[in-house]
């Protein structure tokens, strides 16, 4: 294949795209696959002579869609969205036409200044104070890992940057229970083990209490270990939960620790300033991370940290080996020192386009269209008989429970979800909620409207009534 076949199979797969999301509505949303099925359709070894376009392309039609579940479907409700604006994809498309590798300026200086200027534009559109700067990471985990890392270096004076921290007390981090699993790997991966993440206890909304947050750094002060930093969640992922950003991060300073803030999907919604009280305070963090690719449009991967300092961070993971220097442009931004791999992907320009393409009253209005729409159902289904809301709606996400009189909650539940998800029209997910087994609904695809949301009361009722004798 060369590059005027590419000419022709490009237009061809922009053809079938443009089909692709025609018809994704008429798609059941979770893949119909069992374990297996793919890699039997696959031979067991790479061809040793080359294959045409045409056999390639088929097999990619006969094999793929299919056994993929579609996460830009307009009724995916599970996890979090991963959602891809048009705009988004047009721009990887010509990312991945230039194909560079943008680890340095001098690598791809076009790539570099324009995730200076997205960075701040999000800053801005976010209501972040000037002070800070951004950075694109693949993902949430990765920006978090890198805070850890941080705060494990400086809580020892950057002497574990040479040294590795076997001389240290037991550094501590903390973060409420309700944090993504995100933190509970980096902490691992730092080095630090699991037990020396410290889950403060929450309060009756699931948020980390400041109280609590104080005793127990105090404790550990006591018993000899070393606080290193706080990791406030701000929207957690089982259920939304909000930690008080302001009061717990002034508990954090008075002991010196470095705080960093997962708003990994609730992030988008603070480009709407009536959510911004939920991350009220925001401004004293050291570093913040949100994922335009899980609500804003921008698609994965494409995850934003914002760093008051970039300073310690890139003492901690910043090297510049002699085949890295930029002869002459020691002052330039070379963000492979501020994030963990090398090599970095253009992501940048789908932030671009898609900012221009809808501007940020059009991913305002997305926005603000979920959450109305997600409470809406919340209401429904809270007056329907048998179905009970086990969490309210903390922006567009809510948990319940099919909870008929007399039946096993959790036995039903999980039985209503399988139903549900089998069916096709939805795909929900769930998570477990002071021991109980709950459905989680959130919504968050570009092009969900609210008749696609108020689906999941029909979808619900209906196999709901179907399991009454
Ligand atoms: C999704 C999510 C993460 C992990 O995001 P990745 O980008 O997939 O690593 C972390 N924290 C929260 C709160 C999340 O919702």
């Amino acid at each position: 294949m060369n590059h005027e076949d590419l000419h022709l199979w490009s237009k061809r797969a922009a053809d079938w795209a443009f089909d692709y999301h025609d018809t994704l509505r008429d798609r059941p949303v979770r893949a119909r696959a069992s374990p297996g099925e793919t890699a039997a359709k696959l031979p067991a070894t790479a061809p040793e002579q080359p294959e045409s376009p045409e056999a390639i392309f088929a097999d990619f039609k006969a094999i793929v869609p299919g056994a993929m579940t579609h996460w830009q479907h307009p009724r995916f409700f599970a996890y979090f969205p991963a959602n891809a604006s048009p705009a988004s994809m047009w721009a990887e498309q010509l990312a991945n036409a230039i194909a560079s590798n943008c680890m340095l300026w001098q690598a791809s200086p076009a790539a570099t200044e324009i995730e200076q200027v997205m960075t701040g534009w999000l800053r801005q559109a976010l209501g972040l104070a000037g002070h800070f700067t951004g950075t694109i990471h693949d993902s949430a985990t990765t920006c978090t890992l890198s805070a850890i890392i941080t705060m494990r270096d400086r809580s020892t004076s950057w002497a574990s940057v040479e040294q590795g921290i076997t001389g240290s007390a037991p550094i501590r981090i903390y973060a409420s229970a309700q944090t993504h699993s995100s933190v509970d790997k980096a902490v691992r991966l730092a080095g630090l083990g699991q037990q020396n993440l410290v889950k403060v206890g929450t309060n009756a909304d699931y948020a980390m209490d400041p109280e609590k947050l104080d005793a127990a750094i105090r404790a550990d002060l006591r018993a000899g270990y070393l606080p290193a930093g706080l990791v406030l969640c701000t929207g957690g992922t089982s259920i939304g939960a909000f930690d008080p950003v302001a009061a717990c991060i002034e508990v954090a300073r008075t002991h010196g620790l470095y705080t960093h803030v997962d708003a990994a999907w609730a992030g988008s919604a603070m480009i709407c300033p009536e959510f911004r009280p939920l991350w009220d305070g925001v401004d004293g963090a050291d570093s913040i991370v949100f994922n335009p690719h899980k609500w804003l449009g921008a698609q994965f991967d494409c995850s934003v940290q914002f760093l008051a300092d970039p300073a310690p961070q890139i003492r901690s993971m910043g090297l510049r080996p002699g085949y890295l220097q930029t002869q002459g442009q020691e002052d330039v931004t070379n963000f492979n020192e501020w994030t963990v791999p090398l090599g970095r992907r253009f992501r940048a320009l789908k932030l671009w386009f898609c900012l221009r393409a809808y501007g940020l009253e059009g991913l305002r209005a997305r926005v603000r269209d979920h959450v109305a729409w997600v409470a809406e159902l919340a209401e429904m289904l809270r007056a329907t008989p048998d179905f009970r809301i086990t969490t309210e709606p903390r922006l567009a996400l809510f948990t319940f429970q099919y909870a008929p009189e007399g039946g096993d909650a959790d036995a039903l539940t999980a039985a209503l979800l399988q139903n549900i998800n089998d069916d096709g029209r939805i795909y929900l997910t769930q998570t477990t909620h002071e021991g109980q087994f709950v459905i989680r609904m959130t919504a968050g695809s570009f092009d969900c409207t609210r008749d696609d949301v108020k689906t999941v009361h029909q979808v619900c009722t209906e196999y709901a009534s179907q399991d009454q004798p």
